[in-house]
């Protein structure tokens, strides 16, 4: 009875290892008919590479905030503006470079997977900042229904997604919701744009859970939309702590 057992273990281990070879080699035949491109320099990817070739990751300037002991450009950023706990970005966005094509790809492209990608190497560099190792959710960007619907998903839900899963952290999309249709931001003012956002998040009660949340976002350009979502989430939770990751800041 042992011995049949054994054998009929050893044949299942066998089953096992022929089966994962066929999906690697029908991932392998996969890669050949329809390989994929990297999504900033547009050629083919090796068999190793995912999303982005290492070119071109190699070309991203990476900000190096996680190493810096002083306040860096985007703790600045809201400097009389909101109080923030702690805020970090990723990468200097660089037009014309590498980083433009990521955002690009990223918000037009309906390619989650960079986002998760990017996300995970996001949540590598957080983890060794003590400012966030007390971190109870991750909250993305708020897009408007209307536009994650046209887009498809949202960028920054993605890139929240990609750390949640690597610093295993909750991903809270219904505690802030966009409840106006924002117009477009980039030809307005600073002061029009704080004022156009002022009414167009609301934060819901379930937001008391929390001490600390951690907004995401894809880009940071002037803060207004992150600092006007915080404003929104204080007016609910005046004393809960909030910080801000971004994936680029321009
Ligand atoms: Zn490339």
């Amino acid at each position: 009875m042992l011995i049949a057992q054994a054998t009929l273990s050893k044949v299942m281990g066998n089953v096992k290892s022929v089966s994962l070879n066929r999906f690697s080699f029908w991932g392998d035949l996969v890669h050949l008919v329809f390989p994929e491109a990297c999504i900033s320099c547009s050629k083919e990817l090796a068999f190793s590479e995912k999303s982005i070739c290492s070119i071109c990751i190699s070309e991203l300037s990476e900000t190096n905030f996680h190493l810096s002991k002083d306040p860096t450009a985007i703790d600045q950023l809201f400097w009389g503006r909101f109080d923030i706990h702690k805020a970090y970005s990723y990468l200097f966005f660089e037009k014309g470079k590498s980083s433009q094509h990521v955002l690009f790809s990223l918000k037009y492209k309906d390619n989650p997977a960079i986002g998760e990608y990017f996300g995970a190497k996001i949540a590598n560099r957080i983890s060794t900042m003590s400012e966030f190792n007390d971190i109870d959710a991750l909250i993305p960007a708020p897009l408007h229904p209307k536009k994650a619907f046209l887009r498809g998903y949202n960028q920054s839900e993605a890139l929240a997604k990609g750390i949640g899963e690597t610093l295993n952290i909750t991903v809270d999309i219904t505690s802030v919701i966009r409840a106006k249709h924002g117009s477009t931001q980039t030809k307005k003012s600073r002061f029009q744009r704080w004022d156009n956002v002022q009414s167009t998040f609301k934060t819901k009660k379930s937001i008391l859970n929390y001490n600390h949340i951690v907004l995401v976002d894809d880009v940071i350009t002037t803060g207004s939309t992150l600092e006007s979502i915080a404003q929104s989430i204080r007016l609910t939770h005046p004393k809960v702590k909030i910080s801000i990751v971004t994936l680029a800041i321009s």
